[in-house]
C-alpha cells in the first residue's frame, strides 16, 4: 500500500514518514512538520474506520454536470459520521492549540462549534464556500474534520467518471480552489484540491486564481534542485506552488510537499515586498 497514485494522500504512514524525514532534514521545518503529522493522526483513526460511500447518481449524470462546468459532489451526498464530525473538530483544535496555533479563547469557540447541535449547518456552510461564523481557523478545522468523508467520497466518484475533460480553476469534485500543483513529467499541469485533494488538468502557463495567461505577467522561482516550483501572478498577487515530476523523486504528497515548500513561500513574500 505505498504511493498509489491520484488521490495517494490516504497513505498516511508515508506522508508521516516523510515528514519526520524531512524535520530531520531541514530543523527550521520541524516545528511545522511536527503539527501537520499531529494533524493526521487526529484524522488517521476515523480515516480507517469510514465504509465506502454509495453514490445513487448515475455515471451519465456525473458526466454531464461536469460538461456542464458543474462539480459532481453535493454536500447531502457525502456521508458524514457527525458524531466522529464533532470530535474531529474538537482533536484538530486541540492539535492547534498545543502547537499554540490558536490562543484558550479561539480553542474555547471552536469547541462550542464542536459541541453545538449546528455542526452540519456550519459544515454546509464551509462546503459551499459560504462566509459563516467568525472564528480563527475555522476553516482550517472544518476542513481537517471533513477530509476522511470528502477524499473518500471523491475517490469513488472519480472511479465512476473520468475528470480528464475538466480543465477549469475549481475542483471537479468538490469545487475548492487549487492549493498546489504538478508539473508532469510531460510538462503538463495539474492542478491539487486544497480540500478532497483529487487532481485535474490546467493551462501550464495561466493563473489558477484569475485565469490571467499573460505570461509576461507571471512571475515564477524555484527552489535550488528544481524540485519546487512557484508561479506568481502580478494582476491577483496570487500564487501557487508546484511540485515538478521531472525533477522530484518521489510523487507529490500534499501533505508533505505543503510543509516543504514553506521555505519557498518565504521567499515570495520577500519578493512581493
Ligand atoms: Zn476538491
Ligand atoms: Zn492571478
Amino acid at each position: 500500500m505505498s504511493g498509489t497514485p491520484s488521490s495517494g494522500s490516504r497513505v498516511l504512514p508515508r506522508d508521516v514518514f516523510e515528514l519526520k524525514a524531512l524535520a530531520e532534514r531541514q530543523p527550521e521545518l520541524a516545528p511545522a512538520a511536527t503539527l501537520q503529522i499531529d494533524l493526521i493522526e487526529a484524522i488517521r483513526r476515523v480515516q480507517s474506520r469510514i465504509t465506502t460511500p454509495w453514490i445513487e447518481t448515475s455515471t451519465d449524470t456525473l458526466a454531464e454536470r461536469l460538461a456542464h462546468g458543474q462539480p459532481l459532489l453535493d454536500f447531502s451526498q457525502i456521508a458524514f459520521d457527525w458524531n466522529d464530525v464533532r470530535l474531529l473538530v474538537r482533536q484538530v483544535t486541540d492539535v492547534l492549540r498545543r502547537h499554540e496555533v490558536i490562543d484558550a479563547a479561539t480553542a474555547a469557540a471552536l469547541h462550542s462549534v464542536g459541541r453545538s447541535p449546528t455542526v452540519p449547518d456550519v459544515m454546509r456552510g464551509w462546503f459551499e464556500l459560504k462566509p459563516g461564523l467568525d472564528i480563527e481557523m475555522l476553516g482550517e478545522v472544518l476542513g481537517w474534520a471533513a477530509r476522511p468523508y470528502l477524499q473518500r467520497t471523491a475517490e469513488v466518484l472519480q472511479q465512476r467518471v473520468s475528470l480528464d475533460g475538466w480543465m477549469r480553476r475549481v475542483c471537479p469534485v468538490c469545487a475548492a480552489e487549487p492549493e498546489f500543483s504538478v508539473v508532469t513529467t510531460s510538462g503538463d499541469r495539474q492542478l491539487v484540491c486544497g480540500r478532497c485533494h483529487v487532481r485535474w488538468a490546467f493551462n501550464p502557463i495561466a493563473c489558477p486564481y484569475c485565469g490571467n495567461d499573460d505570461r509576461t505577467r507571471i512571475k515564477s522561482m524555484a527552489t535550488p534542485d528544481g524540485v519546487y516550483r512557484v508561479m506568481i501572478c502580478s494582476p491577483c498577487g496570487r500564487y501557487i506552488k508546484a511540485l515538478d515530476a521531472r525533477k522530484a523523486t518521489r510523487p507529490l504528497l500534499p501533505y508533505v510537499d505543503l510543509i516543504a515548500t514553506l521555505p519557498l513561500d518565504a521567499a515570495v513574500m520577500q519578493s512581493l515586498r
